[in-house]
């Protein structure tokens, strides 16, 4: 039973596990079970009310052994420094297994946006960029938007960072405003390079993706954008939802209206033609194809034998529990595992910096195109090595990705 354990904890023993699959030296376990450093620091922001509210903020770098450290910021009231140590590793293996020149860092702040002021907010980013900044750059660790930071925090943490070098420097966040060095392309990464993986991985396990119905657990960012994709593939969406619950249409539901009718009315729930369903039955539903996109942790050891679907793809970050896995995995359920799954994302970011770097930009078109290559790709691997080693795609993804990082290791005679 893992599901206790911290978050940090079950990385490491995530790690341990692939270390020994692999047959490595406990060496590379020892240079991976921590971070490479992590930098705690306090930001004092004069509020609009003239007192001084000090914040706790963190960066965290996994690992630089094959690049700069790439992950997002988080501003949120539970940040702490166990969750963002674990969540700078799985970026080392996100950006790992899809083969992406990078390490894994993440950043938190302990605050609540919800109740600071725009002005409050700004001076809050700014700060915690002054407070980072010998941490950060193009070539050592570039940051991105994580929970509750969105491109206008991206585009204060480039403004401070550019103040503070004395020169334009785009390349040191990703995540940025169109109009200030963002990608194209970017908003529906994640989502697309989901959609990718759920084509490759209906072929393998001899799904007809024409008619193959899908159920889809939040429709946001990459919710909304896999269950266009996916349908744009010839499958059927027969469930979308949202945090108010969700909804079913046996015959199909069109996911643009679907989405367009959620920013009208704030939710899908009403959605004509179908009927509401709780998130839970959502996930319980006999589909072909299940796509968790919101939340971590909703398919546990609780519910993990009543899951139908033939194929889950991991749209979230952690929306399976390892012990709802192994169950999936005894049923037969072909689970493709978030750090491939939604890699898509971190891989669109690199697309962003890489444009930076050069100063010459793609279009939408060749973005999509250079996404599906290294999406195809990193399937095919991640595949490969589960069927060398027989093991489940989980830990096929980490094996790729450590078995990359612990070469590097080697050839730089760290062991
Ligand atoms: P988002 O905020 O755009 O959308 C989240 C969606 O989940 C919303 O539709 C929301 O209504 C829904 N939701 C919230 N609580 C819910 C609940 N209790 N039950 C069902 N649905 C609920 O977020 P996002 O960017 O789409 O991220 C979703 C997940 O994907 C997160 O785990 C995130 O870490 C992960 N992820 C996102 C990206 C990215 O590029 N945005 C990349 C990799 C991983």
């Amino acid at each position: 039973m893992t599901e206790e354990l911290s978050p940090l904890k079950n990385v490491q023993k995530q790690i341990k596990n692939v270390c020994e699959k692999l047959g490595l030296e406990d060496s590379i376990y020892e240079i991976l079970k921590e971070p490479e450093r992590v930098l705690e620091v306090s930001i004092p922001v004069k509020m609009d009310d003239g007192t001084v509210q000090t914040f706790t903020g963190y960066r965290a770098h996994h690992s630089t052994i094959l690049g700069p450290a790439k992950g997002g910021v988080r501003f949120h009231p539970n940040v702490t420094l166990d969750e963002v140590k674990a969540l700078s590793a799985w970026m080392t293996f996100k950006c790992g297994v899809v083969g992406i020149p990078y390490g894994g860092g993440k950043g938190g702040v302990i605050c609540n946006p919800k109740e600071l002021s725009r002005n409050e907010l700004e001076k809050l980013s700014r700060g915690y960029i002054r407070a980072i900044y010998t941490m950060i750059g193009p070539d050592k660790d570039i940051p991105a938007p994580d929970v509750y930071t969105n491109a206008q925090v991206m585009a204060w943490f480039m403004d401070e960072y550019s103040l503070l070098k004395g020169y334009n420097s785009p390349g040191v966040v990703t995540g940025k405003p169109i109009r200030l060095g963002g990608s194209l392309g970017r908003a529906a990464a994640t989502g697309n390079g989901c959609t990718f993986v759920v084509r490759e991985a209906a072929k393998k396990i001899g799904l007809e993706i024409n008619n193959a119905t899908v159920a889809v657990q939040g429709c946001g960012n990459v919710g909304g954008s896999a269950a266009r994709g996916i349908e744009r593939l010839g499958a059927k969406v027969v469930a979308m939802s949202d945090s108010k619950g969700g909804i079913y249409n046996p015959d199909g539901l069109d996911p643009n209206a679907v989405l367009e009718y959620k920013k009208e009315k704030g939710s899908v729930l009403g959605f004509p033609g179908s009927r509401e369903i709780t998130n839970e039955e959502l996930l319980q539903l006999e589909v072909d194809i299940l796509v968790p996109a919101a939340l971590e942790n909703v398919i546990t050891g609780k519910n993990a034998a009543d899951i139908k679907a033939k194929l889950v793809v991991e749209g979230a970050n952690g929306p399976t529990t390892l012990e709802a896995n192994d169950i999936l995995v005894e049923k037969g359920i072909f689970v493709v595992p978030d750090i491939l799954a939604n890699a898509g994302g971190v891989t669109v970011s690199y697309f962003e910096w890489v444009q930076n770097l050069m100063n010459f930009y793609w279009t939408e078109e060749e973005i999509n195109s250079k996404l599906e290559n290294i999406m195809t790709k990193a399937f095919e691997e991640v595949y490969d090595m589960h069927n060398k080693f027989n093991v489940n795609m989980r830990d096929a993804a980490y094996m790729v990705s450590i078995q990359r990082v612990a070469e590097a290791i080697k050839l730089r005679g760290w062991v």
